[in-house]
């Protein structure tokens, strides 16, 4: 990690490769410079909370002007470590799990999923999108001689605090989790959750309750 990131407030961070997209498609269409108020309708945060993000990242808007979008995307190159690929790992190759493998996640940042594991064996020894797919016997073993320091969790959620548990036993430092289950980590490892269904619904309550707001 680039040590300029240790002044980032997380909530920041957590928007930064959401920035970081927005600006690699605007520099493809040879966008040279952009504004705050672009920014904000393109990616869906306000205004301010931008050019608060971006104060962080050093004097880099100029009034009138807007952001040199080469510069920021320069910045954020730097700052995601995304000149380098980052290797995961996914657990758990069921409808989810299959449809991450078949999707080209280099296409967008640095981050590809270099091995898959699962208990089946009529998938185990298969490959899915050029992804390899092995014994949950070898995870502990295969993830630390990769050194594999993220996973993807998308296994049935009976099985997800087990498989954690086993996983503290490697160098694994984050976990995607997709599963609804609530996991227990110790502090050092950082746990993202994303529960599909609970989204789904969220988005389906807004619709219904607030119609007419922005
Ligand atoms: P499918 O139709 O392939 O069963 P699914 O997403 O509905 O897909 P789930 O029951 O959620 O299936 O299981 C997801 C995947 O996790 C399956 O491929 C299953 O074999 C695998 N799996 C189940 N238990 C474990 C485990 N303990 N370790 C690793 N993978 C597991």
């Amino acid at each position: 990690m680039n040590q300029d990131q240790n002044k980032i407030p997380r909530a920041t961070a957590k928007r930064l490769p959401l920035y970081y997209r927005f600006l690699q498609n605007l520099s493809a269409s040879g966008k040279k410079r952009v504004s705050s108020a672009e920014l904000s309708e393109a990616v869906k945060v306000d205004s301010a909370t931008i050019r608060r993000d971006f104060s962080y990242f050093g004097a880099l808007g100029k009034k009138g002007y807007g952001y040199n979008v080469q510069s920021l995307l320069a910045f954020f190159r730097k700052t995601l470590d995304q000149d380098e690929v980052t290797n995961v790992a996914l657990i758990g190759v069921g409808n989810l799990g299959t449809a991450f493998l078949q999707y080209n996640f280099l296409k967008n940042n640095n981050t590809k999923i270099a091995m898959a594991f699962d208990v089946d064996p009529k998938k185990i020894g298969t490959t899915i999108g050029g992804v390899q797919i092995f014994d949950m016997n070898e995870m502990q073993q295969k993830i630390r001689a990769e050194g594999i320091i993220a996973v993807i969790l998308t296994v049935p959620v009976q099985v997800a605090q087990t498989i954690t548990d086993e996983l503290m036993e490697t160098n694994i430092k984050g976990i995607l989790n997709f599963t609804p289950a609530r996991l227990n980590v110790p502090p050092a490892i950082r746990v993202h959750h994303i529960d599909l269904a609970v989204e789904l619904q969220s988005l389906v309550y807004f619709l219904k309750n607030y119609p007419e707001e922005e």
